[in-house]
């Protein structure tokens, strides 16, 4: 009996793996073809300075307009996306976009002329040996100088090849593109890497910016951080602003750059055509 229930259960738990399997596969093959076929779209989101209110920025954030499905979030594709390998095709498609939409926006007039862009990037693609040539490339082919982005990368970027994503930061560094960390305070070690990698920026996690104002150890959480970097000489991004007693403590703070639905949520490109150059909806204490 027990010998029947096993199998009968194992032959469940098979179909189901086999239905989980089948649908990943769909996906993949539909994420395939959503890059070639350009159904993926480039959201924007401003990066917005606490001092002033002013508009120093904005993240480039991937969405998939997916012909049955809708719109999609890369919460659904990423992890996928990261696993399959098509996270490094996405991210090329990302750069050359953003890079794309900037120049159309330059093209327009010289009023974002010094926006920074920010550009997520998979620790994957790290890992690939042309790296920085392809970066490069693309900067040509876009005629987007480097001074006008930003690259976002994780801490588990580096920890998995430290020695490798050093050289690479360092390449990206010495051609202008500035780095930032992102999801700070989630990761692993962070004291030791803050130390000898070449970022510009920590982007303090939403999860902190929630329960700033309920939780004491997320206040002294992001108090530290932003001591830490003060003291290593490098910029703060609070992530995931939503209300106006979070900006108002940030600011008391002292915490330089703010980001969340409390600005703006991302846009489409048209959309964030009509972001304003400095915030309305900001008030100063
Ligand atoms: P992330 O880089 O940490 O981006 C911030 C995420 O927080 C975005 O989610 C953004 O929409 C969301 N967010 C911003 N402000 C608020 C707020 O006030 N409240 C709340 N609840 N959420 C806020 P999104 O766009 O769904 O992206 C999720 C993650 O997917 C990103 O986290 C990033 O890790 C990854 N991602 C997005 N685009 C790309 C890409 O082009 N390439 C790669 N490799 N990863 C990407
Ligand atoms: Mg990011
Ligand atoms: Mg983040
Ligand atoms: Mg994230």
């Amino acid at each position: 009996r027990a010998k029947h229930w096993g199998i009968g259960s194992y032959e469940i738990f098979d179909s189901a793996m086999g239905a989980q399997i089948q649908a990943a596969l769909r996906m993949e093959g539909e994420l395939r073809q959503a890059i070639e076929r350009s159904e993926l779209q480039v959201f924007y989101q401003p990066i917005v300075s606490l001092a002033d209110g002013a508009m120093t920025g904005m993240e480039a954030l991937v969405r998939w307009q997916h012909p049955q499905r809708g719109l999609i979030t890369p919460d659904e594709f990423m992890p996928m996306a990261e696993e399959t390998g098509l996270s490094v095709l996405l991210d090329w498609w990302v750069l050359r976009e953003t890079c794309r939409q900037i120049q159309s926006w330059d093209a327009e007039s010289d009023l974002r002329s010094h926006l920074l862009f920010s550009i997520n990037f998979s620790s994957r693609q790290f890992a690939q040996p042309n790296f920085v040539q392809q970066v490069e490339t693309i900067l040509a082919e876009t005629g987007i100088a480097a001074h006008r982005l930003k690259f976002e990368i994780t801490e588990s970027a580096i920890i998995h090849n430290p020695k490798s994503a050093a050289t690479v930061l360092e390449h990206l560094k010495s051609l202008g593109i500035q780095l930032a960390l992102d999801d700070f305070g989630t990761g692993y070690s962070s004291l030791s890497y803050l130390h000898g990698f070449p970022v510009d920026t920590l982007k303090i996690d939403r999860s902190f910016i929630q329960n700033l104002e309920t939780d004491p150890k997320s206040l002294e959480i992001v108090r530290t951080i932003l001591l830490l970097a003060r003291a290593l000489d490098k910029k703060v991004i609070a992530e995931g602003v939503e209300t106006p007693d979070q900006c108002r403590l940030l600011q008391s703070l002292q915490c330089d750059l703010v980001q969340g639905y409390f600005f703006s949520r991302p846009v489409t490109s048209a959309m964030a055509d009509a972001f304003p150059m400095t915030w309305p909806g900001y008030s100063s204490p």
